[in-house]
């Protein structure tokens, strides 16, 4: 059985001591939280990594990254490398946000020598895909998902994790979310074409979020579709008795 992850995406928000706060709310909820199945991720900026991964060693908590550079080391000023994420203990890195993509044009090129990096680490990466209201618009939705699966992921075996994170951009940070049939009919897509291009085995085994305005009114029908294993949050991941709130739904569904 795929486990349920529920992961929060902080973009640029919190300080210092929000960020602290936050972690100390969270940690003291979930440590008398019972779930085997449900994996809790947390993905603040950069900054705040290695205070995340403090609490990860005390608590069944999952951090990381929200990019990493498509270079290995030396002279790219302001970046991060896979290897320096490492070295602080962090377990994933998300790869390919709608925001990296519309505001850094980063291209599926890029976005998959960032993918081979964080394997080379033992990073898993959460590859972001989603297409914009105006290709949905056009009837291209599915056109779009396959073009990045397939840019992302060139030349992976899938030997390691990866997550994909399936997240229509029309839905992300607008208060509008895809129905759970418009989701899951793509989670479906994503799961049929891994399935034809690597096996069956690993299109059952692999882990397919969704997020764009997921929050805990929505939450419990999109995580009842059968190929939605969980969601990537932002603003909802932002307030800790929120995001509570949605582990504890997840719990309740999948724990
Ligand atoms: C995201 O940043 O990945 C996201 C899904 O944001 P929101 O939940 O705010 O739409």
């Amino acid at each position: 059985m795929r486990r349920t992850v529920i992961a929060g995406n902080w973009k640029m928000n919190k300080n210092f001591s929000e960020a602290e706060d936050f972690f100390l709310n969270l940690t003291e909820s979930i440590k008398s939280k019972d779930f085997d199945n449900v994996e809790v991720v947390i993905c603040p900026s950069a900054v705040f990594l290695e205070l995340a991964t403090d609490f990860s060693i005390e608590y069944p908590l999952g951090i990381g990254g929200q990019d990493v550079s498509a270079n290995v080391e030396g002279a790219y000023t302001g970046e991060v490398s896979a290897s320096m994420l490492r070295s602080i203990e962090v377990d994933y890195c998300l790869i390919g946000h709608s925001e990296r993509r519309k505001y850094h044009l980063e291209s599926d090129e890029q976005i998959n020598k960032k993918l081979h990096l964080l394997q080379e680490n033992d990073i898993t990466p959460i590859l972001c895909i989603g297409e914009t209201l105006e290709q949905r618009e056009q009837n291209i939705t599915k056109e779009v998902i396959i073009s990045q699966l397939e840019g992302g992921l060139k030349n992976v075996t899938l030997k390691k994790e990866v997550i994909i994170a399936y997240e229509p951009v029309w839905a992300i940070g607008t208060g509008r979310t895809a129905t759970p049939e418009q989701a899951q009919e793509i989670h479906q897509e994503i799961r049929k074409w891994i399935e034809e291009k690597y096996t069956t085995e690993i299109a059952e085994d692999i882990i397919v979020l969704y997020g764009g305005s997921m929050n805990p009114g929505n939450q419990e029908e999109l995580l009842k579709q059968p190929d939605i294993d969980g969601g990537l949050i932002g603003g909802a991941s932002l307030v800790a008795e929120k995001f509570e709130q949605m582990i504890d739904i997840a719990i309740e569904l999948r724990g």
